[in-house]
């Protein structure tokens, strides 16, 4: 079992800076956990205190239900993937992928061997560390680049090679920091189907940190949404998406992001700057000022003065192939509509158009940067 519990751990760096504020995060053996939020958010910080490369100011870290707060970062069975590979230039991708294993030999190097006469045991080893590297390149597909230096490889390869080195010495726990993001689009993309099926296939613990939130809902379980050195979801990437916990969960997860409209809402009807919208039986008990949010797709554009919807102009089409974003200036200010490209074809930049909202998928929040969402009635 590898499964890693923070209870109340914060971070205050010297100079008074406070990086992260009493998080509690359990992360089950076998989760592929993704810390993701804005740049600052301190999701790196975190990981790094997992790591023991950053000392834990407050709370208790638990690996496998063993504190390890005082344990030496190369004590703790973790391995860690920096964005920058830092392979090793001089070694092969053998070697490289061999080098934590060759740290940990127990017989030493030849003259230590030949001297306390430990030669069977030292060459049992080799054989087992030629073997592990043999097994781990199959999996990664590196067989082929084996006797090559980093300077030979392509970026791609030499974050699978900086993988592979981590997975060679089978830890109870990945930490990956920002592994993709020194690689172009495609790559990326590549990369973390990989990682995936990668995990799938260990099922090992895996904590990963990312600012891309597309990346942390196609990779995790669960995702970790952080903001401002605080936890604000703890969820799967389905539960962030469709019950965002607050505002700014809301607004992160997703693209184009949630269009979020401070207002009022008062007999189940939601009003803006004069402009109003009829939700549905859930807030009709309602009354107060709050946000409504909406997912692009979950407005619909038809005639302007349509009876019951926001007058709007559309300010901008932009054709993405099977799908168009338009946005709209209306007096809920700026929104953004996701419609198919057949509805597309109507729409020009310039002309007037009615809004209307799927109000079953339409959410209220609390006002404020982090508003918690609002059940209704
Ligand atoms: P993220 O990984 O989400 O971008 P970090 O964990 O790197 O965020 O940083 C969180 C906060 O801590 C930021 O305000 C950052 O400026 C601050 N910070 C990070 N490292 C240090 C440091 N060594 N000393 C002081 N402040 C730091």
């Amino acid at each position: 079992m590898s499964d890693v519990t923070l209870t109340n751990v914060g971070k205050v760096y010297e100079g008074g800076v406070r990086a992260v504020e009493a998080v509690n995060l359990s992360i089950a053996d076998g989760e592929f956990c993704v810390l993701v939020g804005p740049s600052g958010c301190g999701k790196s910080t975190t990981l790094r205190m997992i790591a023991g490369l950053e000392e834990i100011s407050e709370g208790t870290l638990e690996i496998s239900g063993v504190r390890v707060n005082d344990l030496p970062a190369k004590d703790r069975d973790i391995a860690f993937v920096f964005q920058n590979y830092a392979l090793y230039p001089h070694l092969t991708v053998a070697q490289n992928v061999a080098f934590g294993l060759e740290q940990r030999r127990t017989h030493g190097n030849a003259l230590t061997a030949l001297l306390t006469g430990a030669n069977a045991a030292r060459a049992k080893e080799s054989a087992a560390i030629a073997a592990r590297v043999t097994e781990v390149s199959k999996t990664l597909g590196l067989n082929e680049l084996l006797t090559r230096y980093p300077r030979e490889l392509s970026g791609g390869q030499r974050q699978r090679v900086a993988v592979g080195r981590a997975i060679a010495r089978e830890p109870k726990v990945f930490l990956f920091d920002e592994p993709l993001s020194n690689l172009d689009a495609r790559l990326r993309i590549e990369t973390r189907t990989e990682l995936r099926l990668l995990h799938r296939r260990l099922r090992a613990t895996i904590i990963y940190v990312t600012h891309d939130q597309e990346e942390a809902m196609t990779l995790a379980d669960r995702l970790v949404v952080m903001h401002r050195g605080v936890i604000q979801q703890h969820a799967s990437a389905q539960e962030c998406y469709e019950r965002p916990a607050n505002r700014f969960v809301a607004g992160f997860i997703g693209t184009p992001p949630m269009n979020i409209v401070d207002g009022r809402v008062e007999n189940g009807v939601f009003e803006c700057n004069g402009a109003r919208i009829s939700l549905d039986a859930r807030w009709t008990t309602t009354t107060k000022a709050c946000a409504i949010g909406i997912r692009p797709d979950r407005l619909r554009l038809g005639a302007a003065h349509l009876e019951g919807a926001l007058l709007a102009t559309i300010v901008a089409v932009e054709h993405l192939g099977d799908r168009t974003d338009i946005t709209l200036d209306s007096a809920w200010g700026r929104l953004t509509a996701r419609v198919d490209a057949d509805s597309a074809r109507e729409m020009r930049e310039g002309t007037a158009v009615g809004v209307t909202l799927d109000v079953q998928h339409a959410h209220l929040f609390e006002l404020g940067e982090c508003g918690a969402r609002l059940n209704g009635a």
